[in-house]
């Protein structure tokens, strides 16, 4: 999912694409995102706590940037296969705001007459299942 394009013209993304969620979505990608319009360097983290102070236009921005297109690239998913649930995986899946927030935006993009039953549920193994699948397969 990382790779199906979000955003037409985005940023060019090392598989060779541009506007991957990768480039969109992801913490580095929030990151960059906040730095191009507050012109500071934060972390993901401290963007988050600035945007739960209420106090930072910049982070509630890239928070706004990350819930709408958080909801445009899980629609497209729901849509076509309409799952029981989808376990949000890597960092930015420790983000509680998605299970909640999150789930609103989806269910603005969803074809189901806007009634959406997938629940968005973390990963047992926190965000590094990939890994621990990874070493099972090995
Ligand atoms: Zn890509």
């Amino acid at each position: 999912m990382g790779h199906n394009i979000l955003e037409e013209n985005g940023y060019p993304c090392y598989c060779g694409k541009r506007g991957c969620n990768e480039q969109v979505i992801s913490g580095p990608a929030l990151q960059r995102f906040y730095l191009e319009q507050s012109g500071e360097s934060r972390n993901l983290k401290e963007i988050l706590e600035r945007y739960h102070q209420g106090s930072d236009p910049y982070a509630a921005a890239t928070v706004d940037r990350l819930l709408e297109y958080f909801g445009r690239a899980v629609s497209t998913i729901i849509n076509m296969l309409d799952p029981d649930a989808i376990v949000l995986g890597g960092g930015v899946g420790n983000i509680d705001l998605l299970y909640t927030e999150g789930f609103e935006r989806a269910k603005k993009y969803v074809f189901n007459d806007r009634r959406l039953n997938t629940l968005f549920l973390k990963p047992k193994l926190g965000d590094s299942a990939g890994v621990f699948g990874a070493a099972l397969m090995g």
